[in-house]
């Protein structure tokens, strides 16, 4: 791989910017460029759009090897973690765009109320213009992909930016794109923070931002600055809640696999787990067991797992392994694993018991392969539990009983839940993935990437004698009279 280079901006008094392959100018001509494309684009038809999402679809599968080997030198993902997260979802969502754009971008007929009598209705989907996506490194391709397949669908061009975080994945999204798209179309800037910075000066028709919440605060105000509409997918602390009713070995199976996918760096991971005291004991000799018969091996061993991948780097190694330190040093025991090792960023796959709730652990969004236990007495303690916290991306619930689920659903709010399971409402493209409030704004996957890509734009359409006349001054009595008689029975 080819080290980043530092790029010298121009003495225009702009931060100097550290790029692959382009100045801060070329920003600006990339963005003149397709701001000039995108009216060209509005006017596609779904058979030009699907003749893009096929040869994206087709570049993903040709580029397949060279992915999972990116993957596996940014953070040694192995190759089937890199088929299951990466490949099969990106060409799922890609699939699903090729299969109903058609009758998405079908202007959709409305009712109209009888104060406007004889007039029609409907809804045009119109391409934003052109969009800015900003992805995070945990899923580095799918979701630098995933949103570009929407933006393509949408009609839209787009300007990528992937984390720098991940740079042989970079490398290989920039040579696939590149193959498929011209620039005026799809263009990908490699680079650290400054160039997230650069971009985000354009006055971007949208901005789609996958990342941390922290960053996506940044995002917002920037994006404020234009009036650009943003589409926020963040983090947060997912919870997991274990009623007394739940199938302890089915919970701990799912749990574990949630949370040890990625090692922990997902952003729905069961975050922290939420059980009843005398149910402890059951859930941690599962999870154990669980954990062992996944990646095959003792917890001293786990290096030796090539399914259990590493922390991307060593700041996210020092932050994850001191929320172990920090919680044992307020009172939490390891139950399993605990084992660090930074010469490759590895941290074992670890339970803590008896953790308090001013643990760090409790407070940041974990991102690595720790689960903290907490217990609770009643339902209401743990729910109040969660609602103390900002808004989660995910929460979970692991009961029997209907009515426990919806118990809990009724009295939280989370971007998405899952009852009995963990992560999988993500796979069907019929459910809007996001966040709400600190865990993301908006929503994408299927029709909802679409939308969120797209305006809808109201088209009224009125006959030639129209009824709305008779709200035109003067306000004659007879007016008043039909004005009082419609708020009444007609609206
Ligand atoms: P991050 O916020 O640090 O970085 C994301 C992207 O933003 C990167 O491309 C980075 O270069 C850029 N960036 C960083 N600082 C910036 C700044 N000051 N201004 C503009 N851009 C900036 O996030 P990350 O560490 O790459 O990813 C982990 C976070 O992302 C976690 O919080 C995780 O929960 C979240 N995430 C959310 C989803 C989701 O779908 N909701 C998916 C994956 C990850």
């Amino acid at each position: 791989m080819t080290q980043a280079t530092l790029t010298q901006a121009s003495n225009s008094g702009k931060a100097v910017i550290q790029t692959k392959s382009f100045t801060p100018s070329d920003i600006d001509r990339i963005f003149q460029a397709q701001k000039k494309k995108s009216l060209e684009l509005r006017l596609s038809n779904f058979k030009t759009r699907i003749l893009k999402l096929k040869k994206l679809k087709n570049a993903v599968l040709k580029y397949q090897k060279e992915i999972q080997t990116a993957l596996h030198s940014d953070f040694k993902k192995s190759p089937g973690e890199v088929d299951i997260t990466e490949i099969l979802p990106t060409i799922a969502e890609i699939n699903d765009a090729i299969r109903h754009v058609k009758h998405w971008m079908r202007p959709k007929n409305v009712m109209t109320p009888p104060t406007l009598l004889g007039a029609t209705s409907r809804i045009v989907y119109e391409p934003k213009g052109v969009c800015l996506i900003i992805a995070p490194w945990n899923y580095p391709f799918h979701l630098a992909i995933a949103p570009l397949a929407a933006a393509i669908a949408a009609g839209n061009t787009v300007m990528l930016k992937p984390s720098e975080f991940t740079p042989h994945t970079a490398d290989v999204i920039k040579a696939m794109l590149s193959e498929v798209f011209l620039e005026d179309e799809v263009a990908v800037f490699e680079g650290d923070v400054s160039v997230a910075t650069a971009l985000l000066e354009a006055p971007f028709d949208h901005i789609f931002f996958t990342g941390s919440t922290p960053v996506g605060k940044i995002v917002m105000a920037a994006a404020a600055k234009n009036l650009t509409s943003v589409t926020l997918e963040l983090g947060g602390k997912s919870p997991s809640i274990i009623a007394e009713d739940a199938d302890m070995k089915v919970a701990a199976e799912r749990i574990m696999w949630g949370k040890f996918l990625n090692a922990g760096q997902t952003c729905v991971a069961p975050d922290y787990l939420l059980i009843p005291e005398a149910k402890v004991d059951e859930f941690v000799k599962n999870a154990k067991e669980t954990t062992e018969s996944f990646f095959k091996s003792k917890p001293e061993n786990f290096t030796a797992s090539p399914d259990f991948c590493r922390i991307v780097n060593a700041k996210n190694f020092g932050r994850v392994s001191s929320y172990i330190e920090d919680a044992v040093k307020k009172g939490a025991k390891i139950a399993y694993g605990g084992e660090v090792r930074s010469s490759d960023n590895f941290i074992s796959p670890t339970i803590l018991t008896n953790v308090s709730l001013d643990a760090r652990i409790m407070e940041d969004e974990i991102f690595g392969p720790l689960l903290p236990i907490v217990t609770y007495k009643t339902l209401d303690e743990a729910i109040h539990i969660i609602n103390e916290r900002p808004k989660p991306l995910a929460l979970y619930v692991f009961t029997k009983k209907r009515s426990t689920s919806r118990y809990v659903i009724k009295r939280t709010s989370s971007g998405g839940t899952v009852i009995n399971d963990v992560i999988l409402h993500l796979v069907n493209s019929n459910l809007p993935f996001g966040g709400v409030n600190h865990s993301g704004h908006g929503s994408y996957h299927g029709l909802f990437g679409f939308k969120t890509f797209s305006h809808e734009r109201s088209v009224l359409q009125t006959p030639k004698a129209s009824i709305a006349k008779l709200m035109y001054p003067p306000y004659s009595s007879f007016v008043r009279l039909i004005v009082r008689l419609t708020t009444k029975f007609f609206v």
